[in-house]
């Protein structure tokens, strides 16, 4: 078929311990997942879970063993950082119960869900979407994903996050306010899920800025680090 420009390369994601790549249709993420996140952001209780989207574009992955660059981005003077176990899906529906939930979960990645702060503050303060706090270039940075059959069903694990070698966020996968089926489960009631979304689910506590020159370094129990350096 002619295009009128070039197609554009689908973004996809390494596997770990392969030469395949996951390819990725849509990133959701999950607002809020943490109650001591919850907390510090201003908030109490199991509030319904509320979810926001990345361009799958806005990828920034890194191989396994490597260091990642990511640029410090345009119009902020508060870049935070937020590490998030990523599921991948390989498969989809809608309405699925928790059962189904779990049963399109294909593996698990670490993830950084990078945040303008200052513009998403602003953005929250006028009423206004997320996207310019959440959803720019190189925002989503990425290790390997770890298929699950390999790595087994997540639900709890240690989570952390360090800065320069300085522990920032420490928690467990078991601390979720909506644990990963029931948070695949509602989103979808609100969109058809399909074999490529991925999705991040949620932030602990702990998260805070970082500049030009720090790097980022996010652990999960049973997939590894994530090393990211900000240039
Ligand atoms: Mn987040």
């Amino acid at each position: 078929m002619k295009t009128i420009i070039p197609a554009l390369p689908v973004a996809a994601i390494p596997v770990a311990g392969s030469d395949a790549v996951f390819p990725v249709r849509r990133v959701y993420c999950v607002g809020r997942n943490y109650a001591e996140h919850a907390k510090e952001m201003g908030f109490t209780g199991r509030e319904e879970p509320f979810f926001f989207c990345k361009p799958a574009d806005a990828l920034l992955t890194v191989a396994d063993g490597q260091v990642g660059t990511m640029s410090y981005p345009p119009k902020t003077a508060n870049l935070h950082y937020e590490i998030e176990l990523v599921v991948a899906l390989d498969k989809g529906g809608r309405d699925l119960t928790t059962e189904q939930a779990v049963d399109c979960i294909w593996g698990y990645g670490i993830g950084l869900d990078m945040t303008r702060r200052d513009l998403q503050g602003e953005a929250k303060k006028q009423g206004r979407p997320w996207e310019v706090g959440k959803a720019f270039d190189q925002s989503a940075p990425i290790g390997p994903l770890h298929p699950r059959e390999q790595v087994g069903t997540l639900n709890s694990g240690a989570i952390s996050l360090s800065v320069n070698g300085a522990a920032k966020q420490s928690s467990d996968l078991s601390q979720m306010i909506w644990n990963i089926a029931e948070s695949i489960a509602y989103l979808s009631g609100l969109f058809e899920l399909k074999a490529g979304d991925i999705i991040f689910t949620g932030t602990p506590e702990g998260v805070g800025p970082v500049v030009a020159g720090d790097t980022m370094v996010g652990a999960i129990e049973g997939l590894g680090e994530l090393h990211v350096k900000i240039a």
